[in-house]
C-alpha cells in the first residue's frame, strides 16, 4: 500500500473515523459552547450497590494477592512479570474485569475498573499496563461494541478468562497518523491474507490473541479500507521479531511484529470492512479513561510519601514539609490528586449512567490526567531529593525504604505519548470542540469553496449565530448568590460558568480572524483546549467534593479550584499575547538548517541507521527465539 499522504488526506481518514452524530447530551462540547450544564455531572449518578458489593470484593483480592504475592522490585530488577503473577491474574478473573458476566467476565462497572487500575498501577506499573492494555484497547472493548452475538460468544470467554489480549495498529512509518497504515489485507476466498510489520503492541510479546489494524485494498465486492480484524497470535506467518524495552514500564510485553502471509477467517473481521479506524476511536472513547486511572494511582501515592517523607525528613532546623518552597510542591500534589481523582470519577460514573456522551470528557481525563501527572511526579522527585533519584533497589541495598519514586518518573512519562499524544488530544478535542460551528459554518470557514455555498452557509450560520452571540453575553458565573447550594465552593462554579462563556467567545473570535487556517494554529487551539480542562477539572472537583460531603474534599477542591484558576487566568492572557510566530519561525529556520552552527562542539552518541525501520521485514531482523528474555 502507499504510504505517500498528504496532510489533507490524513485529515481526511482522520475525519471520516469520527462518530458525527451526537446522540446523547455532552457536557464538554456544551462547555466549549459557553454553556455551562453543571445538570449534566451534577448531582452525580448513584453508584449500584450490587456493583459496589461485586467491585469492593474483588479490589480486596486484588490488593491480597498484590501485596502477598508479588514482588514489585522483582518485576523492575528482570524486567518482567513472573509467570506465576500472570497466573494469579488470571485466576483472579483480573483478565476480564471489563467484560459482562454473561460472557464469562467479572462485569465490573468502569467505576471499579479504574479503582482497580489504580491498585495494581501503585504496586507496579507493568501489571496495570499489561492488564489495561489487554482490556481497554485489548480484543473485548471492540468485540462488545461492534462485533457479532458470534464473535462474542467465542471470543470474550477466552480473553475474561487466560487469553491475553494485545492492540496492533502502530507500524514504523505510522504513529498519529494512521492513513499512512501499510499492513495489508487482501481478500481471497474465505477471509483475508495480513502482511505488514507492526510496531509497539502492548502485550505483543506474549499475547494468545490480538486485534490487527490492516488496509483491505478496494476491489469489487469489497468496499475496502482500515480494517480490524481478531487474530489467533499462533496463527502461522505471524512472528515477534523483537520484545522491545523502554526508558520506563519495565515488564511491560511488548512487541515488534512480522505480519507474513498471514490468513485470517472472513468471520474474524470486526464491523465493516473500512469501519477499523471508526472501531478503534470509539473503543477509545471510554478506553481512555485507562489511562487517567493510572495518574491518579500515582499522584495519591505521591501525596503518602510526601506526607511521609515531608514529616520525617529534618533539614534546617525543621521537617523538610514544613519548609514553605517544600509545602508549595505538597499543596500542589494533594490538591491535584484530589483534582484528578473527581475528574476519574465524575467521568467513569458518566460512562457508567450511559446517560451522556463522554466523549470530549474522557479525551480530557486523559490529556489533563498525563500531563499534571508528570508534573506531580516531578515535583515529588524534587520534595525527596537525592533519594528521589536513586532507585529503590539502591535505597534498599543501603538500608532505607525502597521508594520507587525514579521509576514513578520514568513509568508516568509515556503517558503523555500513547493512546494519543498531547498533542493529538489537543486537535482532536479541538475538532470535537468546534463541531456545532463546523456543522453551521464549515463551507464559509473552509478557503476553496464556491461563492454559492458560501453564501448558502452564511445564511444558516447567521441563524445560529444570531441565537448563541447574546447567550455568550450574561450567565448565572455573574449573579451574586448562583450555585449557593455548593457554600463556599459556588464561587469556583461561577467562575466555571463565566470563564466558560469567555472561551466560546475566544473561539468565536479566533474562527473569524484565522477562518479556515485556525486548525493550523495548534498552540492556539492548545491553549483553547487547556481552558477547557481546567474549567471541566473544576467543575467536577466542586461536584465531587459535593458528594465525598466532607470538609475535608471541600478544602482539597477549594485549593484545586485555586490553582486551576490561576492556570486558566495565565492560559488565557497568553490566548492572545504569545510568541507562538516567532517560535514556529525559528523551528522553521532550525529544520532548514540555519543554526547548524549551534550544534558544534558536541559528540552525538546515536550511532548510524535509519531514523525509522522499514515497513517491510529486514533482512536482518531478529528472530523471536534470538531475543534472550522474550517468552
Ligand atoms: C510503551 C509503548 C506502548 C505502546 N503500545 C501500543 C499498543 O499497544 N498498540 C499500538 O498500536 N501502539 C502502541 N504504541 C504506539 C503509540 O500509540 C504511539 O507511540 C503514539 O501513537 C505516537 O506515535 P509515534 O510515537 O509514532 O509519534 P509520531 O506520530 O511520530 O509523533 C512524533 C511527535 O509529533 C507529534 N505530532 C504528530 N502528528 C502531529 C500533528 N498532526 N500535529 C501536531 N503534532 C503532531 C506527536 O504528538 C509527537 O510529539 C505504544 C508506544 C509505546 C512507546
Amino acid at each position: 500500500m502507499a504510504t505517500n499522504v498528504t496532510e489533507q488526506q490524513a485529515r481526511q481518514v482522520a475525519e471520516a473515523a469520527r462518530e458525527r452524530e451526537w446522540k446523547l447530551p455532552s457536557f464538554g462540547k456544551e462547555l466549549f459552547l459557553g454553556n455551562f450544564r453543571l445538570d449534566l455531572i451534577h448531582p452525580q449518578p448513584e453508584l449500584d450497590p450490587a456493583a459496589v458489593e461485586k467491585g469492593e470484593r474483588f479490589l480486596a483480592a486484588l490488593r491480597d494477592f498484590l501485596v502477598s504475592e508479588v514482588d514489585p522490585l522483582r518485576i523492575e530488577r528482570e524486567a518482567r512479570i513472573p509467570d506465576e503473577v500472570v497466573d494469579g491474574l488470571k485466576e483472579l478473573g483480573a483478565l476480564g474485569m471489563k467484560v459482562p458476566a454473561e460472557y464469562g467476565g467479572l462485569g465490573l462497572s468502569q467505576v471499579y475498573y479504574n479503582r482497580a487500575l489504580v491498585l495494581a498501577d501503585t504496586w507496579h506499573s507493568a501489571i496495570s499496563t499489561l492488564l489495561s492494555a489487554h482490556q481497554s484497547i485489548g480484543v473485548s472493548q471492540p468485540l462488545l461494541a461492534f462485533g457479532t452475538e458470534e464473535q462474542k460468544r467465542r471470543w470474550l470467554p477466552l480473553v475474561a478468562r487466560d487469553h491475553i489480549s494485545a492492540f496492533l495498529l502502530t507500524e514504523p512509518d505510522v504513529g498519529s497518523d494512521p492513513a499512512r497504515l501499510a499492513a495489508t489485507a487482501v481478500p481471497t476466498d474465505d477471509g483475508y491474507v495480513l502482511n505488514g510489520r507492526k510496531l509497539w503492541a502492548t502485550n505483543g510479546a506474549i499475547a494468545d490473541v490480538v486485534v490487527v489494524m490492516a488496509q483491505v485494498p478496494k476491489s469489487e465486492g469489497h468496499r475496502g479500507g482500515i480494517s480490524a480484524f481478531v487474530l489467533p497470535y499462533d496463527t502461522e506467518g505471524v512472528t515477534v521479531e523483537n520484545r522491545n524495552a523502554f526508558m520506563g514500564l519495565r515488564g511491560i510485553e511488548n512487541s515488534a511484529t512480522l505480519l507474513r502471509d498471514v490468513f485470517v477467517p472472513a468471520e474474524n473481521l470486526i464491523g465493516r470492512e473500512g469501519d477499523g479506524l471508526k472501531i478503534a476511536l470509539t473503543t477509545l472513547n471510554t478506553g481512555r479513561l485507562a489511562l487517567p486511572a493510572i495518574c491518579v494511582g500515582v499522584a495519591k501515592w505521591a501525596t503518602k510519601i510526601c506526607r511521609e517523607w515531608g514529616n520525617e525528613r529534618v533539614q534546617w532546623g525543621q521537617p523538610v514539609g514544613r519548609h514553605d518552597a517544600v509545602a508549595q510542591k505538597i499543596g500542589f500534589i494533594a490538591a491535584t490528586a484530589f483534582g484528578l481523582e473527581a475528574m476519574l470519577d465524575v467521568s467513569s460514573r458518566l460512562a457508567d449512567a450511559k446517560r451522556s456522551d463522554i466523549r470530549i470528557e474522557a479525551a480530557i481525563a486523559k490529556l489533563y490526567a498525563s500531563e499534571m501527572g508528570w508534573k506531580v511526579v516531578d515535583e515529588l522527585m524534587q520534595v525527596r531529593g537525592g533519594r528521589g533519584y536513586e532507585t529503590a533497589e539502591s535505597l534498599k541495598a543501603r538500608g532505607e525504604k525502597p521508594v520507587p519514586v525514579e521509576q514513578a518518573m520514568r513509568d508516568m512519562r509515556i503517558n503523555r505519548i500513547f493512546e494519543g499524544s498531547t498533542e493529538i488530544m489537543h486537535l482532536l478535542i479541538a475538532r470535537e470542540a468546534v463541531d456545532q460551528h463546523l456543522e453551521v459554518a464549515g463551507d464559509i470557514l473552509e478557503g476553496d469553496v464556491e461563492l454559492a455555498r458560501k453564501a448558502r452557509a452564511a445564511l444558516k450560520a447567521g441563524r445560529f449565530y444570531a441565537k448563541w452571540l447574546p447567550q455568550l453575553a450574561v450567565g448565572e458565573g455573574q449573579r451574586p448568590g448562583s450555585f449557593d447550594d455548593f457554600g463556599e465552593l459556588a464561587t469556583h462554579l461561577r467562575f466555571v460558568e463565566r470563564n466558560s462563556r469567555k472561551l466560546a467567545r475566544s473561539t468565536f473570535y479566533a474562527m473569524g480572524r484565522w477562518q479556515a487556517k485556525l486548525e493550523k494554529r495548534q498552540a492556539f487551539l492548545g491553549r483553547i483546549v487547556d481552558i477547557g480542562a481546567e474549567l471541566y477539572a473544576i467543575a467536577a472537583a466542586c461536584v465531587y467534593a459535593r458528594t465525598l460531603g466532607t470538609a475535608e474534599a471541600r478544602e482539597l477542591a477549594d485549593v484545586f479550584a485555586r490553582q486551576a484558576r490561576a492556570r486558566v487566568k495565565t492560559l488565557f492572557y497568553n490566548v492572545f499575547a504569545n510568541e507562538d510566530d516567532a517560535n514556529h519561525g525559528l523551528a522553521r529556520r532550525v529544520l532548514d538548517g540555519a543554526h547548524t552552527w549551534l550544534e558544534e562542539g558536541i559528540a552525538d552518541p546515536s550511532g548510524e541507521g535509519p531514523m525509522m525501520a522499514s515497513a517491510e521485514p529486514a533482512e536482518a531482523a531478529r528472530s523471536y527465539m534470538d531475543v534472550p528474555d522474550a517468552r
